[in-house]
């Protein structure tokens, strides 16, 4: 039995899903035509209060679309210095838009509304970029699954808007934050001007990303893919398999994140483990007591056991529970960590 814990992106889909796909009405969606695509959109739209929506093949195209709708070359962008868009997309923000990053050390991923306001540069100083976007992330991949505090994020919208800044929300993993916070997903639309959702992290699709906005962003968006070569055919068979996950593995994400804490609790008592980071979600990022447990001995162990996990660098270990983790292997990884 392999117990694959690198990412929640493993998962494949379920017996459900798959029907859902194979039953799809489809079409070409480049002609808008794929009523099954149109279905995901507008339900998506829906669900977060935004008008209007456009599907993607990835989170990086959903993410890199957004900033390239919102920019102009030799402007700047806000984020965190965990930002997924800054350190895992590839240097798409400069390659695609010609756009910089000005960093923030927040917590966990997370910045203030002070830190966004003390870094935007002074519109009239020529010489330092034009600062026009602030994007976060929700939950925080790199800052271990936290969530934000939705009134935090209100605050930076009222810089923002104080400011002329566009706001992005990176929300690849925002159906872990709701799973905990029951929040309407509806109070997203009144905040951010684009927020992009990932099927296939939490909800067990194997592709696909949805970006959202108003109808005049989404109008760009549509020429931005095209550019971006983003634009499918019959995605519809895709497409039903984020209908399904909307409609069956939302309230189940609990249970990622019940076997996430039973984890942490677990790696806490143990001396070979130098600290575990909070868990909000279904992300457990911790550090070894490299003076009980090397981490080369660690990994040795684990994989003989047919576990895997990877490495954040800095000596951080990251794993992630998903859909296919499942009570056996759930049982079976805690007896394993107990006897170490
Ligand atoms: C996974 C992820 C994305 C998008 O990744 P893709 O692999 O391109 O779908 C974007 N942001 C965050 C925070 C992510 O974890």
């Amino acid at each position: 039995m392999e117990i694959n814990l690198i990412s929640d992106t493993v998962t494949t889909p379920t017996k459900g899903m798959l029907e859902a796909m194979m039953s799809a009405k489809v079409g070409d969606d480049v002609f808008k035509e794929d009523a099954t695509v149109n279905a995901l959109e507008e339900k998506t739209a829906a669900l977060f209060g935004m008008e209007a929506a456009l599907f993607f093949p990835s989170g990086t195209m959903a993410n890199q679309t957004a900033i390239k709708v919102h920019t102009q070359p030799g402007e700047q962008l806000i984020c965190d210095h965990y930002a997924h868009i800054f350190n895992y997309e590839g240097g798409g923000v400069s390659f695609n838009s010609g756009v910089s990053c000005k960093l923030i050390e927040g917590h966990r991923g997370m910045i203030t509304a002070q830190q966004v306001k003390a870094a935007i540069n002074p519109p009239d100083f020529y010489h330092s970029p034009m600062t026009t976007l602030v994007s976060l992330e929700n939950t925080t991949n790199k800052g271990g699954g936290a969530i934000w505090d939705f009134e935090e994020m209100k605050a930076i919208k009222e810089v923002c808007t104080a400011n002329g800044l566009k706001f992005h929300l990176d929300g690849a993993r925002i159906w872990n934050a709701l799973a905990v916070t029951g929040e309407d997903p509806k109070i997203y639309g009144t905040l951010f001007d684009s927020l992009s959702v990932c099927f296939s992290k939490g909800l067990g699709c194997p592709v696909g990303s949805v970006l959202l906005g108003s109808k005049d962003f989404i109008a760009k968006a549509l020429r931005v893919r095209k550019v971006f070569g983003g634009g499918m055919r019959q995605a519809g068979f895709l497409a039903a398999a984020g209908i399904y996950a909307l409609d069956h593995h939302r309230e189940r994400l609990k249970e990622d994140h019940r076997k996430a804490k039973e984890i942490e609790a677990i790696l806490s008592e143990k001396a070979f483990i130098f600290s575990v980071s909070p868990v909000d979600t279904n992300i457990i990022i911790f550090e070894l007591n490299e003076s009980v447990l090397d981490t080369n001995a660690f990994m040795d162990k684990m994989n003989k056991n047919n576990i895997r996990l990877i490495s954040m660098g800095s000596g951080k270990l990251r794993l992630v529970t998903h859909l296919n983790y499942t009570d056996e292997m759930h049982s079976h990884l805690l007896s394993i960590l107990n006897r170490f």
